[in-house]
């Protein structure tokens, strides 16, 4: 038997190179592309979000498309951009594991490993990850409960690994003008019950560009410690998730407003 209950509420911040998640009063702001698309538009994406500031560059090589039809990811060779965008840019990078196989390949190329929605539930999946040495993003199921959520996250820990940050990245509800409902009231629930950090994904939490920039500041104000948002170089020409992108100047606002903010609660 394995021990019961290790993320108990205690603090836990999760180190990524320079980075201490959920230690800082500052967001720690994740940001790129919903896919690898070519090597040129990730390094260019990088080092425009690097311009502007970011502490992550996120981008998909392996894609949970719900039509198979639909473009699937670069697969390795998108990661191999991705790893060199992100030390041209000098930042750290986070990518989608969708399953096991190949794993030890997969881990040469990230600093972060995503663990998408779809595979909350996929429970070998992770406990393969809670035997890693690396960080876990772990994306809320979209139809997962909070109880249903903390226990992927425990068993990750259970297996030996506690670098997890969370990310309620939406649920399934009625509502259908949005493309999930961010379900703000999570965080800090989840923060308060595990001591895990947690970042909030407005772009899929929403699916609607122009609720990216409100949700984001909602977001912090209910006490995220950073935000995972899909930016592209030209959103209308995107190949995954065009809609909910932001454009690189609307990026920075979002980005300036988050670096000002004070969180008064911590002072
Ligand atoms: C993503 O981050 O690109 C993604 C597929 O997200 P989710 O797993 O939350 O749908
Ligand atoms: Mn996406």
């Amino acid at each position: 038997m394995l021990n019961e209950k290790i993320l108990n509420g205690d603090k836990i911040t999760v180190k990524v190179g320079k980075l201490n998640i959920g230690e800082s009063n500052k967001p720690v702001i994740m940001a790129g592309p919903c896919s690898i698309e070519s090597r040129n538009q990730i390094i260019e994406t990088a080092l425009e979000l690097k311009e502007i500031g970011v502490d992550v560059l996120r981008g998909g090589a392996f894609k949970p498309r719900t039509s198979p039809y639909a473009f699937q990811g670069l697969g390795f060779k998108g990661l191999e951009y991705l790893k060199e965008a992100g030390e041209k840019a000098g930042i750290p990078v986070v990518t989608e594991l969708m399953g096991e196989s190949d794993i030890n390949e997969f881990l040469n190329y990230t600093d972060i490993v995503q663990i998408g929605s779809r595979n909350m539930y996929n429970y070998s999946l992770l406990k393969v990850i809670g035997e890693i040495d690396k960080p876990i993003l772990l994306k809320r199921g979209m139809s997962a409960t909070l109880n249903e959520w903390i226990m992927a996250a425990e068993y990750i820990a259970a297996y030996g690994n506690k670098n997890i940050i969370l990310c309620e990245r939406g649920i399934r509800t009625f509502e259908n003008i949005t493309r999930n409902t961010l379900d703000l009231s999570a965080v800090p629930l989840i923060k308060e019950k595990t001591g895990l950090p947690v970042i909030v994904d407005p772009s899929h939490g929403t699916g609607i560009r122009r609720l990216i920039e409100p949700m984001s500041k909602a977001g912090i104000a209910c006490g995220a410690d950073g935000l995972m948002i899909e930016v592209h170089l030209n959103p209308e020409k995107a190949l995954c998730d065009g809609k909910q992108s932001i454009t690189i100047e609307q990026y920075k606002r979002i980005y300036d407003w988050c670096k000002k903010y004070v969180n008064v609660d911590n002072l």
